[in-house]
């Protein structure tokens, strides 16, 4: 008996679906990096198919809340060597090739010079 009313309720969703578009109801989804079951709920999935999202969420909220956290949510300082006096100094981004990085000194000597001298 099981097993009939469970093909029956999948047919009726499969010819109702057209239509259902904005029902959702919560998944269980494994998480791939730690394995953990957790519930993408109807209201994510609401916002996933709103953004267009194909892709289901691979990991579960502590996960997800882990890698952000290591990859930019905290401070990323530089260990870089400051281009007017040679000292090694730390910025907090990405220095680019090419360009001068200056240490916090000498950028505000620079900044309070082309204040002063820059203007008009
Ligand atoms: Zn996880
Ligand atoms: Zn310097």
């Amino acid at each position: 008996m099981g097993g009939q009313a469970g093909s029956l309720s999948a047919t009726t969703r499969s010819r109702i679906s057209g239509w259902v578009m904005a029902e959702f109801q919560d998944r269980i989804l494994k998480c791939s990096e730690c394995g953990t079951e957790f519930v993408f709920t109807a209201g994510e999935q609401h916002f996933f198919h709103d953004k267009n999202f194909k892709n289901e969420p691979k990991r579960c909220k502590a996960c997800k809340s882990r890698r952000q956290g290591s990859s930019g949510g905290g401070k990323t300082e530089t260990m870089t060597v400051c281009s007017q006096c040679g000292r090694e100094t730390t910025v907090p981004f990405k220095p680019t090739q090419g360009r001068p990085v200056y240490c916090r000194e000498c950028f505000l000597v620079r900044k309070t010079a082309a204040a002063a001298g820059g203007g008009r």
